[in-house]
């Protein structure tokens, strides 16, 4: 577990209390670690909340119950409320090409990864197919491509290593807007002709984190409602994916690990992308843009982006990335990207451990560049912790001074 994003484990104190306010959430006492290690989507439950029933729904003990969803579609235990739901969301965004495309459901884009990486390959190939993604790459990519010791692919490291050295078939995640570092990224490994295959990791690229700059179309296309929406815990990703087969195989694959995805879950999840859409059918002529998921949450990452800037440039310790202004095609404006994540750059020191230095003098738990093929001089902080949490970090690290005088 501690080489993905999600809890090593579930302390009850950081779940919400049943009132629905923040109260339940870790007490903040200077003592207590503050973990921002994992990217748990807290930070959208307040807009949520604030939808109140909207998107409550019921299913009976009578419903749902069946293994199959539609015989007639490649990916047979998709739910069509799902797959139109998943349509509808892309294109009110236009974020992704959705039009003569295969969607495929999985367990969360988790599952899709290894769905992907399992059909771009042939069993019976000389070599197991090397797997790279460009460095600073999200942290999970090593472990999720070699935790079961496949035949048929290894993880290979930073993808512009392999670029200068490596031979042989390869695929290329491509992650964009890129975990951890934020930037919108395209395959770096110049293209090989048939040897090279990509599964392009848009996890990120909503309107909330990032500008939208054209609808993407590649051949494989994973998102997640984990952080589209914020609900990590229904479990829910897609793929959108251009071939047939590699549709087909996808589906296989899921078919052979879990015999399909939560029914309940996809409901869940075409309800809420539902209401989402609805919101902006309903509401952007009425000019109510605080219900609008989009706004609302842009404007809260984009404030958290403002207040945590500040607190860097003043206590000049770290240095964060700058991103340009791109024009998004989605709200019609000139904007910055907000990401998820803060990658802070230790500034003083070439060796400064800055995961060690977090945790040492600050009682804040990140996590290392190391895990993501980089110096230790890097470290990643998840900004989707919720607001209590977050105001906790901007105090603590406003007290940090120099990484040398704080220290371990
Ligand atoms: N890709 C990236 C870049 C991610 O950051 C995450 C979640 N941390 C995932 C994939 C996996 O998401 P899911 O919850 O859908 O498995």
């Amino acid at each position: 577990m501690c080489g993905t994003d999600s809890p090593a484990s579930i302390n009850k104190s950081s779940l919400p209390s049943a009132n629905g306010n923040d109260t339940g959430s870790p007490t903040c006492s200077p003592d207590h670690v503050l973990n921002l290690e994992q990217g748990d989507p807290a930070v959208f439950e307040s807009y949520w909340r604030k939808m109140g029933d909207r998107c409550t729904m019921v299913i009976s003990g009578s419903q749902l119950m069946s293994y199959i969803s539609d015989f007639t579609n490649i990916c047979w235990f998709m739910e069509p409320e799902f797959e139109e739901a998943v349509r509808r969301l892309h294109r009110v965004v236009g974020n992704a090409v959705v039009d003569d495309r295969y969607i495929v459901v999985g367990t969360g884009s988790t599952q899709l990864y290894q769905a992907a990486l399992y059909a771009l390959t042939s069993p019976g190939g000389p070599e197991p197919v090397s797997v790279v993604s460009a460095a600073p790459y999200y942290s999970s990519y090593p472990d999720e491509t070699d935790y079961l010791c496949s035949r048929l692919y290894k993880w290979a490291g930073d993808a512009y290593e392999f670029d200068k050295n490596g031979t042989g078939s390869y695929i290329e995640v491509v992650n964009s807007p890129n975990n951890p570092d934020g930037t919108l990224r395209e395959a770096v490994v110049k293209n090989r002709g048939d040897e090279g295959k990509l599964i392009h990791d848009l996890a990120y690229y909503w309107p909330q984190y990032t500008p939208i700059i054209r609808p993407a179309d590649h051949d494989i296309m994973t998102f997640t409602f984990s952080k589209s929406t914020g609900h990590a815990g229904s479990r829910i990703g897609w793929a959108v994916v251009k071939d047939k087969e590699i549709a087909r195989k996808m589906s296989k694959f899921i078919e052979m690990c879990t015999l399909g995805v939560s029914k309940d879950s996809q409901q869940r999840a075409a309800k809420i992308m539902g209401v989402l859409c609805g919101g902006y059918q309903n509401c952007k002529s009425a000019n109510k843009s605080d219900d609008l998921f989009f706004e609302h949450t842009r404007q809260i990452m984009a404030e958290r982006w403002e207040r945590l800037r500040q607190v860097v440039e003043r206590n000049q310790v770290f240095c964060l990335p700058k991103y340009p202004k791109q024009y998004c095609l989605f709200s019609g404006e000139l904007i910055e990207p907000h990401p998820g994540f803060a990658w802070l750059e230790a500034k003083e020191e070439e060796e400064i451990d800055s995961q060690k230095v977090l945790r040492g003098s600050i009682k804040v738990q990140g996590r290392t560049g190391r895990r993501f093929g980089v110096a230790e001089k890097y470290v990643r902080i998840s900004l989707l912790c919720n607001e209590e949490e977050f105001k906790e970090f901007l105090e603590r690290l406003s007290t940090i001074k120099s990484m040398t005088s704080n220290g371990h």
